[in-house]
Parts: C-alpha cells; structure tokens; sequence
C-alpha cells in the first residue's frame, strides 16, 4: 500500500474500516483473474476516489494512475458533466429495451455518430455491454453473414498468439496469450486459428522489419491455404497494436497487406478496437487514420464512455448489413443483450465524445502521447529495461534480465509486479504483465504528470533491481 497521503476525501475510512472492507472483498468477491495463491494474503486495494487522471485508496493515499482504469480512463475521472449527464437520463429514461422494434433517444443518436466517426461503409451499429461482447457478436455476426449469403463452409477465423480480445468464451478463444489459455479452462479451437505474435523485439530477430513482416504475411497466406482457400476463412481479426499481448506495433505495413489479401479473397478484416478506439492513439479509430485500413468490422469499448458506464459496439460494413438483413429471407437477428444500447450508457457515451471534441483532446494526446514516448526512452540507460515501446498514450516498459540476449527475467519472480508494487509506494499505478509494465494513462494526461510517470518508473526499477540483488 502507498504511504502518499494526503488531503482527506468523502470516502476515505480508518485503518481499520479499510481492512474490513479487504476481508469482505476477499471472502466474497472473485475478482477478474484473480490469482489465487497469493490474493489470500495480499487483498485487493480499495479504490474510494477519482479525479482526473488521480485515484485515492479507502485510507487517503493518492495515485496517479497511469493504467487509466484498465486503458479506459480516457477524458479523467469524477466529471461533473457525466455525473450531470447520467442523473438526468437515469430521472428521463432509466430503461428501455432495445429488442427488435423497441429503441431509445440516445442509442439512435449513438449509433448515428458512431457510424459518423467510423470510416466509410461502417454504417451500422450493434451495441453491446462492453468489449468481449462487441467481439462475440462480431464472431456470430460474421457467421450469420456467411450463412446467409450461401457460403456455410466458410467458417474459420484466423487470429494471433498474443492477441487478447476478451474473456467471453469466443473471445478468449480468439485471444492467443499463452497465459490466457491454460488448460483448467476450455476453449472453442475447431474454428479459430492464432498465427505468430508480430512482436518483433522478441520473435524478429536476425530479420529486418521488412522481412518479418514479409514472414507474418506469408504466414497467413501459407495458413488460407492449409484451411482449404479462401472459401473456407471468414475472418481475420486483430487489434491495431496489441495491448494485453505487451504493447505490440505491427511491422510497417503488415496490417495493411494482409487487409488488402482479405478484401481480395472476401475475406472479413475485424479490427478489434477496444482499446485503440476513441484518441488512445490521437485518432478516433487507428484502423484507417494510422494504419490505412477500412476494416469490415470495427470492435469498440472502454473509451467509448471512457469507462463512466459499461458499453461496447461492433460497428460493421453496408455489405455486412444487406447481407444478414434480405427481408424476403425471413432471416431475424437472433442476438442481443438486455443492455444493448442501454440509455443510461448511451447518453453518457454521447456525452464523452463530445467532451473529446469540444476540448479538443485527441490533437491533445497527438501533443503529449510523442513527448511521454520521447521522455520514456530514456529509461532505455536502465539495465534492466530491454525495450520500451507503444505509441501516444499506450506504451509499455520489457524488463530484461540481460540486455544483449533479451532474457527475460524467470517468471516466479513476478519483476513487473515488483517494479509495479514499488510504484505504488511512490504514488504510480502502472500495470504489471508479467516483465512488463504497461500504461495507458488517462488522455487529459499533462506533460507533467508525464514526467512524474517517467521519474517516478526509473526510481521504481532501480529500487526493484536493488531488491533482488
Ligand atoms: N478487446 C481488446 C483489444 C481488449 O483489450 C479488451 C479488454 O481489455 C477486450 C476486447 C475485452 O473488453 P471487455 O473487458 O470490456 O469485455
């Protein structure tokens, strides 16, 4: 826990009621991904307060929270205009259902500006509860389109080791993180196919970028073949720049090669982007703005409300649409959730874009994300820092036990939880992935709470590295 106090806020408790908060949370609380031989003894940290890219535990110490939430903290918490926004949707219309012939004032005005941002044919909007949902639906959807059209066979889906697109049970069948796919769980694999991680700091050696992008493509031609052509592969799905995976730009123009093989073999391309979407990388959407291509379907989330209220939308193709929808078919869309285009979430997602706009905070993350990446770099004097990379405001640190080799440091010994744990004693959350630690701060991020990210990190690796000697 960190020892930063300071000012008292509404919800902060005494020592003692913040314990009894941790043993109620561990006792009855499973927590996403909870790892079970050490949460017993550690807890969970209460978070009682945000503002901004700041957030204080039930005893009043502050951070600055440098994970944005979970990459989703995109216009800084506490906002009286949300706050404002969502008590007076919740006194209009708390709820409405969204099936079939039933909407809300909101969720047409969402989908309307949703299909305004996305590139071109992206015209149509399924709204879901947040980002696994948005690719589940995407993954039934693209089966449903293929089936209408006549083409049953064409069924698998083709994505990457180290992937991550959520923890539905499609989704995280889509994701390739080893981690993420031990064998005390199931997964759906009769369909879905993960190519090589395009993380060339770790699998690029002896290439240049141009040849292991080289590799990467004609990997995934090699693999429409093994799966019978084309007429037998729906869809190819990736995240513009891998997040939970470790941060990982693509080779130049790898995406964008790929894209073109899939549009020229009917191929759907989903950019799942959840966490690109909405200014993390200065752009509303990056599929199109920073890597030329106009997917088929677009996946988005958490910066979609910047995490005020749940919310995920597939935003998908004209094509995708007349596809699935011939009335003389009968065909129906069987798939929804209770939530879908929930009004509470949808006018505070309205409300989030327009704060975007009105303070102009994407030109604002294409100001400070370049001076953040600028400023860690430096940490590359560090011994222990093998790599650091990411673009604007998602970035992340590798943390090497031998520079030269890139060996990585044995993973009992957990180096980025511990750089991480330091961080917090020193005010910094930063996000701990095994030897990374990764970071997606808050989009109002000011250039000089990017230094104290930076100062604050550096201090926390050497204390780390001093730790283990
Ligand atoms: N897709 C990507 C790229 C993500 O990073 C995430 C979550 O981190 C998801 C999907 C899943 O989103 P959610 O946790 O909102 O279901």
């Amino acid at each position: 826990m960190s020892s930063n106090n300071s000012a008292a806020h509404k919800g902060q408790l005494s020592a003692d009621e913040t314990q009894a908060i941790i043993d109620m949370d561990r006792d009855h609380h499973l927590h996403p991904y909870q790892i079970f031989d050490v949460f017993p003894e550690e807890g969970a940290l209460p978070i009682a307060k945000g503002v901004g890219s700041f957030i204080w535990d039930t005893e009043g110490n502050k951070y600055l929270d440098a994970v944005g939430g979970l990459w989703c903290n995109n216009i800084g918490l506490g906002r009286d205009e949300m706050a404002d926004v969502i008590a007076e949707q919740v006194r209009e219309l708390s709820y409405a259902s969204p099936f079939v012939d039933m909407t809300n004032v909101p969720a047409a005005k969402l989908a309307k500006k949703l299909a305004d941002l996305a590139p071109g044919h992206l015209n149509h909007v399924f709204f879901t509860c947040g980002g696994s949902t948005a690719v589940d639906s995407a993954y039934r959807t693209v089966q449903m389109y293929n089936n209408c059209r006549g083409k049953k066979d064409k069924k698998h889906f083709i994505s990457r080791k180290d992937a991550y697109h959520g923890t539905t049970y499609a989704a995280m069948s889509l994701g390739g993180k080893a981690g993420d796919h031990p064998d005390f769980f199931d997964f759906k694999s009769d369909d879905i196919h993960h190519l090589s991680s395009p993380n060339y700091y770790r699998y690029g050696k002896g290439l240049s970028e141009q040849e292991f992008a080289d590799k990467l493509v004609a990997e995934f031609e090699a693999k429409v073949e093994e799966l019978g052509g084309a007429d037998k592969v729906a869809a190819f799905i990736a995240e513009p720049i891998m997040g939970a995976g470790g941060v990982v730009l693509p080779p130049a123009n790898y995406l964008k090669r790929i894209w073109e093989i899939c549009k020229a073999n009917d191929i759907l391309y989903i950019s799942d982007e959840v966490v690109t979407g909405f200014g993390r990388l200065g752009q509303w959407f990056a599929s199109e703005s920073v890597f030329g291509i106009v997917p088929d379907i677009i996946t988005c989330a958490k910066g979609l409300s910047s995490g005020y209220l749940p919310i995920g939308a597939m935003i998908f193709s004209d094509a995708i649409f007349e596809g699935i929808s011939q009335a003389d078919q009968g065909y129906y869309y069987a798939h929804g959730y209770t939530y879908s285009g929930h009004p509470v979430s949808c006018a505070a997602a309205l409300k989030n874009i327009e704060i975007l706009e009105n303070e102009k905070i994407l030109e604002h993350v294409r100001d400070v994300g370049p001076y953040f990446m600028e400023q860690l770099n430096t940490l590359r004097d560090l011994d222990m820092v093998g790599d650091v990379r990411g673009s604007h405001l998602m970035v992340c640190v590798e943390l090497v036990k031998n520079k030269e080799t890139k060996e990585n440091f044995p993973e009992e010994l957990d180096i980025g939880k511990q750089v991480s744990n330091e961080a917090d004693a020193m005010g910094l959350i930063v996000r701990p992935i095994v030897n990374l630690n990764v970071m997606s701060p808050p989009l109002v991020l000011t250039k000089e709470e990017a230094d104290f990210i930076v100062s604050t990190l550096r201090k926390a690796i050497i204390d780390a590295g001093e730790k283990m000697k």
